[in-house]
């Protein structure tokens, strides 16, 4: 008998009468944009993450480009980030009207090597934007150094990191700002789009609350241009209910990443290393020159792989005439990787399952 082991699970379990409670509630009280849900959420969220502020918003990318705005980052400015990411992170660095510019990857972490980010730095840097990708932590005390020896700002890209920390230290809150997503599929999803911003400034997260709202200072008085991205009362609500979990749904994504490394000893496959136990695995990335026959056979075997991401974002024709500089690391890991199921509810049959599959990988 064949497996059948999807990507992912998106319907709510556990979590489901809680979701439920908080859409009523929503329902019952009659508002649905910025209002007690998404006040309570901001505390609760900031709390979870280890910042003073979080400032709820209409998607993570939306979350990126604000952060960006807020410290003044735009027109002329270069912002350095990683080749590799949902093309999102650097679409947000355009949408504040910057240029990306991409260093390229330490091949074990998978995140933006700091000796290539030092390389890169001009006289237009403004920041550097890495990205915590697919829940591992970048190397944040090589890359505040950096940005301390040459005076840039940090805006981290946590999107797939949610409660990760680098060295100890909570992800968002080493920089000027962390930038999360709760795109449905992420550790902490909604049942829809939203994202928020975290940071330990007072006048920055003031400004962020102004930016996101058409830069309105109260009702109908616009001080200065800002966009409309909210996150709404019922995706708050969503979220409120989902927040207490996360740290169970992390743990369990450790653990699942740990069975797969031991039942993976000696597979034909490479699985990056864990270079920081703050690694909360919101992806379990492969890699093999021979993906597109790996991924054959996994599927023969009833087992779904995704990739992330088939294409380095310099590469991207969206940026055509933007990025000048080789990622050579980052295209021959676009080439070669793929991702294992990964996600709360799998369990550890499935991972035994999953792992016996790739073992009979025929070489
Ligand atoms: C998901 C994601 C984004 C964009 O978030 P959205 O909520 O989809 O806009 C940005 N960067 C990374 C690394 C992501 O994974």
């Amino acid at each position: 008998m064949s497996a059948h082991i999807p990507f992912m699970h998106l319907t709510p379990g556990e979590d489901a009468p809680d979701i439920r409670a908080g859409i009523d509630r929503v329902i019952a009280r009659g508002w649905y944009i910025l209002g007690p849900e998404l006040e309570a959420f901001e505390a609760e969220f900031a709390s979870a993450a280890g910042a003073t502020f979080a400032i709820g918003v209409g998607t993570g990318t939306d979350a990126i480009a604000l952060a960006l705005r807020a410290l003044n980052i735009g027109p002329g400015d270069e912002v350095i980030t990683s080749p590799l990411s949902a093309a999102y992170s650097a679409l947000a660095i355009m949408m504040a009207g910057a240029t990306p510019v991409f260093a390229d990857l330490d091949p074990d972490r998978l995140t933006l090597d700091p000796a290539r980010v030092e390389a890169a730095i001009t006289p237009r840097t403004a920041a550097i934007l890495p990205v915590h990708l697919y829940g591992q932590p970048a190397d944040m005390v090589a890359i505040e150094a950096i940005a301390r020896r040459h005076n840039l700002v940090i805006i981290e890209d946590a999107c797939q990191a949610h409660l990760a920390s680098s060295a100890g230290r909570p992800v968002g809150t080493i920089g000027a700002a962390g930038a999360f997503s709760f795109y449905p599929t992420k550790n902490l999803g909604a049942l829809g789009d939203a994202g928020a911003i975290i940071t330990n400034d007072a006048s920055m997260a003031e400004r962020l609350k102004r930016l996101r709202n058409g830069g309105q200072t109260n009702r109908y008085h616009h001080l200065e241009f800002g966009v409309n991205t909210r996150l709404d009362e019922m995706q708050a609500a969503v979220l409120r209910a989902r927040l207490p979990r996360l740290a169970g749904w992390t743990k369990r994504r450790r653990a699942l990443a740990a069975r797969y490394r031991s039942a993976l000893n000696g597979a034909p496959l490479t699985v990056p290393p864990e270079c920081d136990p703050g690694h909360v695995y919101h992806l379990f990335p492969v890699l093999s020159p021979a993906r597109e026959r790996f991924q054959a056979h996994l599927k023969a075997s009833g087992i779904e792989t995704l990739i992330h991401y088939p294409v380095a974002i310099p590469k991207q024709p969206a940026l055509d005439g933007i990025a000048t500089t080789p990622c050579p690391i980052a295209e021959r890991v676009c080439n070669e990787v793929f991702s294992l199921p990964l996600h709360p509810a799998l369990s550890d049959a499935e991972v035994d399952t999953i792992a016996a599959a790739v073992h009979a990988f025929p070489r």
